[in-house]
């Protein structure tokens, strides 16, 4: 049984449920259910009780489910609302606990007209997201090579020159690159964001042509088994920067270093962000630090941990998470370095290879 399986178990016998449901649907994809059962399929309901484990999907799945799910009864259905319920009603469970943001409004509210001698209790916010936060070996290993598959695509598509293209053709360049090198499929739309454009830290990569002289920032990462990877580079094109380029590329630089340098297995995540935040601040640009330092990166390119002026918890071992600081000047542009970092018991371990130290790109 999964550690996970256990962590389910002994949640539902201290909060006295009988059953706990997950879902994910193509309205709303849930991770949880990939990481209890390893079933990728678009859509299931999973059922877990202190004795058995069902999940509910569709025709297409039938195969699929029974070679992913290992341990669980499979049921093929047109009718998953009616099918949970039948069960449900057969057993008599009364108490089933659901995870409120990962069900919709619809089907809950259908459970509950079918079954309703049955209470759906929301289980504590975050409850399996927590327990995600650990990466096991076998995960720490997927993320790994994702990560190094988009620091090579980054690296063969600066290598190959960007200057003069536009910056959907370099962000075609390096999804296709990552591609070529093994990834299943980018983790995000890549962010391509150059000139003034530079300043909108999620920019939609656009037809506009990268010039000498811009600053280009790059987001992106590698989807491989599943797992996610996320890494940002900022470069100068063409030539040396201006002092204003090189001052708010020296502040994030500093700030990024610094804040990897601080990490420590029982430290505030608070105090990580605050120490990227100082840096910035005593470079003058504190105001133009717009998001929070970092986030944690697996099944999903955001979960937690958050690492913000308001996050919460203790950096603790088997963590993998993003330190990303950014400065964002409107009408002139923007410099962020993100590297991806797990936290080993050693101490950091950067996933994400590509130097973040500022180069000049043809
Ligand atoms: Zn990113
Ligand atoms: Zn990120």
């Amino acid at each position: 049984m999964s550690k996970a399986l256990e962590a389910i178990r002994a949640y539902m016998i201290t909060k006295k449920l009988d059953a706990v449901l997950f879902n994910s649907s193509e309205y709303l994809t849930s991770s949880n259910v990939r990481y209890i059962t390893q079933f990728t399929g678009s859509e299931a309901a999973v059922l877990v009780t202190l004795r058995d484990r069902h999940l509910f999907t569709d025709g297409r799945y039938t195969i699929q489910a029974r070679q992913q799910a290992q341990g669980y009864t499979i049921h093929v259905t047109k009718d998953t609302v009616g099918s949970v319920a039948r069960l449900v009603s057969k057993w008599g469970y009364s108490r089933i606990g659901i995870e409120p943001a990962r069900l919709t409004y619809k089907l809950v509210s259908q459970l509950r007209r079918r079954v309703p001698m049955s209470t759906f209790v929301d289980m504590d916010k975050r409850f399996l997201e927590n327990f995600r936060i650990h990466k096991l070996p076998q995960e720490l290993e997927k993320i790994r090579n994702a990560a190094a598959v988009a620091s090579e695509a980054c690296k063969k598509v600066l290598w190959q020159g960007i200057v003069g293209k536009t910056e959907a053709d370099v962000a075609w360049e390096l999804e296709s690159e990552m591609r070529r090198l093994g990834a299943d499929e980018p983790s995000f739309s890549t962010i391509v964001a150059s000139g003034e454009r530079s300043a909108l830290p999620h920019a939609h990569p656009s037809k506009k042509i990268i010039f000498p002289g811009d600053l280009v920032v790059m987001d992106y990462g590698a989807r491989l088994s599943g797992y996610n990877s996320d890494e940002t580079v900022t470069c100068v094109v063409g030539g040396s920067p201006t002092p204003l380029q090189e001052k708010m590329h020296e502040a994030v630089y500093e700030a990024h270093n610094r804040a990897i340098e601080s990490l420590r297995i029982g430290i505030p995540m608070r105090q990580i962000d605050q120490v990227a935040r100082q840096c910035i601040d005593r470079a003058g640009f504190g105001r133009h630090f717009i998001h929070g330092l970092g986030h944690g990166v697996g099944l999903e390119v955001h979960e937690p941990p958050r690492i913000s002026q308001s996050g919460k918890g203790l950096v603790e071992q088997g963590m993998v998470f993003t330190i990303e600081p950014g400065i964002y000047l409107e009408g002139i542009g923007g410099v962020r370095l993100e590297s991806l970092v797990h936290m080993s018991g050693d101490g950091p371990e950067l996933l994400s290879l590509m130097p973040k130290k500022l180069i000049s790109v043809a």
